[in-house]
């Protein structure tokens, strides 16, 4: 099988099929329009509760001066992005609503250009439009560009959102990474990286598996040594070398956040470290790996002495466990919200589609219908309880691998639903005449096959469930946990 070229582009917006292409935290890319992980930022820290909407009060379409010049990591520092978020305290949540979904309606990028390259500019300007009107963010603070709301108006958010059938941001660091930055990060790394991501100037990727150590992350074998430079050098550098996998929208990341061992091998958490490196540095080669809707949401990444500033390492060195904790606490919880949202449309879908083939009448389908029916519903009064654990406490804790098992369990029973649905035309992809609403559904049951191992595996969010949850007994085939 011949290798993909380095840093092929496929379609980076994740909108070219619908469903849509991943965000590590959407693997099923069931996003028509891509609008699930625009959302996928449910922070809601305490800074953001501090923050929250109205503590700024500017109109609603003020340009943020000085925008986003895209560069490597260093240049964030230097971009200027005045606050713009609406004095929106006086709304109601209806009015609140009404006003969004008019400003989605207006501003709609509209149809996704066929080219990649295309696309990638048609989609950063969505992002670009959005953050400077400042209605990107719904969960983020304030200062970092975000809007703060409240629990009511980020739930409206994320129907309005899904509603509109917008594009969704680039890359998986805005539920991902964000959050571990606002928790972890220092004032001047908060200050260098937030406003950028969120605007979409950079695209961040999330560089945590490896070929030898997915669910078993405290394996990874990617080291950093540090090169000259005592511990209080400011030019310090570490030397890179590894190779990462399953790499979502790595071939168009400007920043890869990942796990390093700066540890003796064999120290597992005790000697990893979260490290933001620039996917355009030397030695970093990045190749797209086909899946299996023949496209290619994922990547390779091989680091080869890649020399990287002391400063982009977040957290302590070997102190990066408890960030993986906060990152992958947050990966589960972001989709929860907007997957609910979105899935409440795609429902609607659905049964439009049992309507149209005359199938609604036979009990069978009725009763599969109404069973997913309860379960929108469940997903959301769920996505609702995780915002508000995250509002509560800052962060989603274990009760995060619920929403996520509930939805990637969901997605594909709901998928294969829908192809029993169609019967034979269920075969056909979206590049025959033929298909069904373009073989929308067909590759969506293609790409949820994936959602039970993406976002850590189906058996993994069980045992976590099952032991930080619910209080039963360790797997014994567990090493014991250090920290
Ligand atoms: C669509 C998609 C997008 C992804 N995006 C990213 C990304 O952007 N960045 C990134 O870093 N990674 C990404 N991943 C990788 C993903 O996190 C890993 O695939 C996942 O954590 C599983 O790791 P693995 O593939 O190495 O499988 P393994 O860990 O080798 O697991 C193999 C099987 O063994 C089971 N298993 C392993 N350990 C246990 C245990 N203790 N108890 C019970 N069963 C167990 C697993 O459940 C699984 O069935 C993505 C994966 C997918 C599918």
């Amino acid at each position: 099988m011949s290798t993909p070229p380095l840093r092929r582009r496929h379609d980076p917006t994740g909108i070219d099929s619908a469903p849509t292409g991943p965000a590590r935290n959407d693997p099923a890319g069931t996003d028509p329009a891509g609008s699930g992980s625009a959302t996928a930022d449910s922070i809601g820290t305490a800074a953001a509760r501090a923050d929250s909407v109205g503590s700024q009060a500017h109109g609603i379409g003020r340009a943020r001066a000085g925008s986003a010049e895209k560069g490597p990591i260093e240049a964030g520092a230097a971009q200027s992005y005045p606050a713009g978020i609406d004095s929106m305290e006086a709304d109601t949540d209806e009015r609140f609503r009404a006003r969004l979904r008019e400003f989605l309606a207006e501003r709609h990028p509209g149809r996704r250009p066929r080219d990649p390259a295309e696309r990638l500019s048609w989609q950063k300007d969505w992002l670009a439009t959005l953050f400077d009107a400042g209605y990107a963010g719904p969960s983020w603070p304030v200062e970092y560009g975000g809007m703060g709301l409240s629990f009511a108006r980020q739930v409206i958010y994320h129907e309005e959102y899904a509603r509109a059938r917008v594009p969704r941001p680039l890359g998986t660091g805005l539920g991902i990474a964000a959050p571990t930055i606002i928790i972890h990060g220092t004032a001047e790394q908060k200050q260098r990286y937030l406003r950028p991501m969120l605007r979409g100037d950079m695209v961040w990727a999330q560089g945590y598996s490896e070929p030898e150590a997915g669910s078993d992350l405290p394996s990874l074998r990617t080291t950093a040594r540090r090169a000259g430079g005592g511990a209080d050098d400011p030019d310090a550098e570490y030397v890179v070398n590894g190779q990462k996998v399953w790499t979502s929208a790595g071939d168009i990341a400007d920043i890869l956040f990942t796990l390093v061992r700066t540890g003796p091998p064999g120290s597992r958490q005790d000697g990893i470290s979260y490290l933001l490196i620039d996917a355009h540095a030397p030695g970093v080669s990045i190749r797209p790996l086909v899946d299996l809707t023949g496209e290619a949401q994922f990547c390779e990444v091989f680091l080869d002495n890649v020399r990287v500033p002391v400063t982009n390492r977040i957290g302590e060195e070997n102190g990066g466990w408890p960030l993986v904790r906060t990152s992958l606490g947050h990966e589960r919880a972001a989709g929860a919200m907007n997957q609910a949202a979105l899935y409440r449309r795609i429902l609607d879908e659905l049964i439009e589609l049992a309507r149209d083939r005359g199938a609604t009448t036979d009990p069978l389908v009725r009763d599969r219908l109404a069973d997913f029916e309860i379960r929108v519903r469940i997903m959301r009064l769920t996505g609702a309880r995780t915002i508000t654990d995250i509002l509560a406490t800052g962060e989603p804790g274990p009760a995060s691998s619920t929403a996520r098992l509930f939805i990637a369990t969901f997605e594909q029973d709901l998928h294969e639903f829908a192809l029993d649905l169609l019967g034979p035309y269920g075969t056909l992809d979206r590049n025959d005449p033929h298909a069904i609403q373009r073989g929308r559904w067909t590759w969506g049951f293609l790409r949820t096959r994936a959602s039970t191992i993406g976002t850590g595996t189906a058996e993994i969010q069980r045992n976590t469930i099952a032991e930080q949850v619910l209080g039963l007994p360790r797997d014994p085939a567990m090493p014991a946990r250090t920290s």
